[in-house]
């Protein structure tokens, strides 16, 4: 491609309202263009990358026997309706009305809509396995878009469905997709690691989600230091206390703690550690009353594991101030559960402790030696927590650490939750109607785009992975206007390194080599050769990797070229 051609428009200054480096180099490079929020074109330099990316997966695909297929963007709400999804999308979801004044959405996820396929089309166990796949437009109205193609809004997703005679035959594929997206994030050369993870609103009994490493990522992943143990944060399970809890050693004596509202002012006003105190948070109760949780001071509450609990509301909401006061008698800050007339949940860290720290439910109060079963009923307990950084990992293999994440992936075993609701069945052997078994597997293609260059970067630019770069060289010439040796030189190199097959770009549009450097290294084509008349005189070009900070140079001559960049010849 010759770059004149291109319609490029790289900036040399970091828009204002990027706050990632993906989204500031995607833009800076030109590779994408903001429509309103969340919603970008693509230009002609980032359909390059995106194509790359999409006949990788396409490759992939076809060889787990995937089978491409392309499904309405627009989706009727009846189909969301029969599945119970039109109501609990909620806000996600984009819904428009028609002429005929019929209820329609823009497809967030196409579960009801694939399965309404196969059941018109799939009626003998004969046709099973089946798994069909494809690559589109989404639209979730995301409460922050941000971080560009990151968390967008209408966003690019390959989408597979699979159907099983039964839960085995769901497990092969399952496992079969597992390997084809790790291979698919290994010919794009990203670190990245598999997760247990939480099934969310889709539903379903197993899923893993696939994430590229980076420090900007929106996941905490906990990862086991040896043995195999890896969960999304969301899904990390945490280990009770162990051994017996301690008798109680002192009595409970409420002490004045006067504008003491965090944890860490309750430590140090009471020269405690953090780790014998207790914090209290009060959520609503699925029966309207508010229900009283309590973790260790150190810990953090996770939302998902705490909706998930018999007799709590989900999605989970915190009580208000006022619901507080009329049940606590006493505002945040200072609650606890001595006395307390609601239920009670206690973290299961907090299982084998003794003389804790805990408010009194009076403002700018607290006991010391508060004991369970002495100062308060024995709780119900359950897992509550996140999990942190040093915990032991609930297989038992190693400590956890804690590793941040973007999710470009994510694999479920659904079970026959939508077949059922959607009335699929097929005919086994012996004609009787049976409901199939499921599984989806979602890839990000446009945030693996901006994953990419969250993993690589650096101060110039971008610095792609062989496999995604929009080009794999770029033939630069020096004073082309002035030399007809140059530019003739730098058409033969470009009409031959074409014919061997190389993805190569010819910077002919007359700049400087400042600029034009700068903007090969800010686009990330992982290749340069520098053509002047000082070289093709000593028959050896400038060449430089996007990587490497130093100069070389190589022969001027196609084959030695191709050898240069590890490219084999087509
Ligand atoms: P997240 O937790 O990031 O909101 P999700 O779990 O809701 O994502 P899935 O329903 O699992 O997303 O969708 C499959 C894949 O689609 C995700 O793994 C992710 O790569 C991509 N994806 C989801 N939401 C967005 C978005 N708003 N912008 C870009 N890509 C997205
Ligand atoms: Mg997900």
């Amino acid at each position: 491609m010759r770059l004149s051609r291109l319609a490029l428009a790289t900036t040399k200054e970091t828009p204002a309202d990027a706050e990632i480096v993906s989204h500031q180099l995607m833009l800076r490079a030109g590779m994408i263009r903001r429509l309103g929020a969340g919603l970008y074109t693509w230009t002609p330099l980032g359909m390059r990358v995106l194509r790359k990316v999409e006949a990788i997966i396409r490759a992939e695909m076809a060889a787990i026997d995937a089978l491409e297929i392309l499904m309405p963007a627009v989706q009727p709400a009846e189909l969301w309706e029969q599945s119970g999804r039109w109501e609990a999308m909620g806000g996600l979801m984009l819904r428009m009305t028609d002429r005929a004044e019929r209820d329609y959405c823009f497809g967030p996820t196409h579960e009801e809509v694939v399965t309404d396929y196969v059941k018109r089309d799939v009626r003998s166990y004969k046709q099973l396995p089946l798994t069909v796949y494809q690559i589109q437009t989404k639209f979730r109205d995301e409460i922050r878009p941000r971080f560009g193609l990151m968390r967008a809004r209408e966003f690019i997703m390959k989408d597979a469905y699979s159907f099983h005679m039964d839960t085995a035959d769901l497990d092969t594929t399952y496992q079969a997709m597992r390997g084809a997206y790790a291979r698919i994030l290994e010919t794009m050369g990203l670190d990245y690691r598999v997760v247990a993870a939480d099934s969310g609103a889709i539903g379903g009994a197993k899923s893993e989600e696939f994430h590229v490493l980076a420090g900007s990522g929106e996941d905490e992943l906990a990862v086991a230091n040896t043995g195999g143990y890896a969960a999304n944060i969301e899904a990390a399970v945490t280990q009770a206390g162990a051994g017996p809890r301690p008798a109680p050693g002192a009595a409970l004596k409420k002490i004045e703690t006067p504008g003491v509202s965090t944890i860490a002012g309750l430590a140090a006003h009471l020269d405690v550690a953090e780790t014998e105190t207790a914090k209290a948070i009060v959520v609503m109760g699925t029966e309207g009353a508010p229900v009283l949780l309590m973790l260790r001071g150190d810990h953090t509450l996770n939302t998902i594991k705490a909706e998930q609990l018999e007799g709590i509301a989900a999605p989970l909401q915190m009580a208000d101030e006022a619901t507080i006061r009329a049940h606590f008698g006493a505002g945040p800050g200072s609650l606890g559960p001595v006395n307390a007339k609601v239920e009670v949940i206690a973290d299961h860290a907090l299982t084998h402790t003794a003389d804790m720290v805990v408010g009194a439910n009076y403002d700018g109060a607290h006991f010391t030696g508060f004991n369970w079963g002495r100062d308060h009923p024995e709780p119900r307990f359950a897992d509550l927590r996140n999990i942190v950084v040093g915990d032991a990992s609930p297989d038992g293999q190693g400590t956890i650490e804690i590793l941040r994440g973007i999710e470009v992936g994510h694999v479920f075993q659904l079970g026959d939750k939508y077949s059922r609701a959607l009335g699929l069945t097929v005919l086994d052997e012996s004609g009787k109607e049976v409901v199939p078994e499921m599984g989806c597997y979602g890839f990000g293609v446009s945030r693996v785009v901006a994953a990419a260059i969250e993993q690589c970067h650096d101060e110039a630019g971008i610095v792609w992975p062989a496999a995604i770069a929009p080009f794999t060289l770029v033939i630069a010439p020096i004073k082309a206007d002035k030399s007809a040796a140059v530019r003739e030189a730098c058409e033969a190199l470009y009409t031959g390194l074409k014919a061997a097959g190389v993805d190569v770009a010819y910077d002919d549009r007359g700049l400087r080599p400042g600029p034009m450097f700068a903007d090969a290294e800010l686009i990330g084509i992982p290749h340069r050769i520098v053509v002047s008349e000082r070289g093709l005189a000593s028959g050896m070009l400038e060449y430089k990797a996007r990587q490497d900070s130093a100069n070389d140079e190589v022969a001027h001559d196609i084959a030695a070229i191709c050898d240069k960049i590890g490219h084999s010849r087509s």
